[in-house]
């Protein structure tokens, strides 16, 4: 599934992309997706956040809550959860404000700190797009997690940020390929909320277009 520019890629598969790449190709591309207890709690805490456009000051701090984010040269868009616009002589000029402002997206997360990575790729393809926005360095943001209410400070490292270009350039040639990637069934298997979509014990042999192919030749 790409934005409504066509061939942009949603932020928010990425985090699905390091989850799982056939994850990603399934929702993104076959665009399947199935509710779990996990994503459904995720989104709740996501509407919450994203009281779209809203800008509010506190002191010499604008939060600005569902920012619309994009970035040309990687053809990535979404939406920030979050983004504090902290004032300082340093920062950068925001449209329609007379101050400069150094740029710190913190993303929302339902749960605990993951093991995978996937939140920090998700937080840095954010940083991508607003360092090429605003034209600036956005050296670390933060992803607040429910479960611990806790902020958790996210550097956003060289090696960080290749990792991520490199996922988006891959994703690219998936999605214009039209290629879902077959099963390698993991232990991430057990939490995924499409593994009744995907089947990873029936599908290790391609796409569920194929597996559906397959079965109705059969008969
Ligand atoms: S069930 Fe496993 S292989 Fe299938 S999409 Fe989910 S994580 Fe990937």
């Amino acid at each position: 599934m790409a934005s409504e520019d066509g061939d942009y890629l949603l932020i928010s598969g990425i985090k699905h992309y390091k989850f799982c790449r056939r994850r990603w190709a399934l929702v993104h591309i076959e665009q399947q997706w199935a509710e779990n207890a996990l994503t459904t709690d995720g989104h709740l805490m996501h509407e919450t956040v994203h009281d779209s456009g809203f800008t509010e000051k506190r002191g010499s701090l604008l939060l600005s809550r569902g920012m619309p984010v994009k970035s040309e040269s990687l053809k990535l868009s979404g939406i920030c959860d979050m983004v504090e616009l902290i004032k300082t002589p340093d920062g950068v000029t925001i449209s329609g404000r007379p101050d400069k402002y150094l740029i710190y997206p913190v993303e929302y997360k339902r749960g605990r700190p993951d093991e995978r990575g996937a939140d920090a790729w998700h937080l840095c393809a954010q940083v991508l797009c607003l360092e090429e926005m605003f034209a600036t360095d956005i050296p670390e943001g933060a992803i607040y997690y429910g479960e611990t209410r806790k902020r958790m400070i996210i550097p956003i490292t060289d090696e960080l940020r290749n990792e991520v270009r490199a996922a988006v350039y891959e994703m690219h040639e998936i999605l214009k390929r039209g290629h879902t990637p077959r099963v390698k069934p993991q232990k991430a298997c057990r939490n995924c909320s499409i593994r009744e979509i995907c089947n990873p014990s029936i599908m290790s042999r391609g796409s569920v277009r194929d597996y559906i192919k397959e079965v109705l030749n059969d008969n």
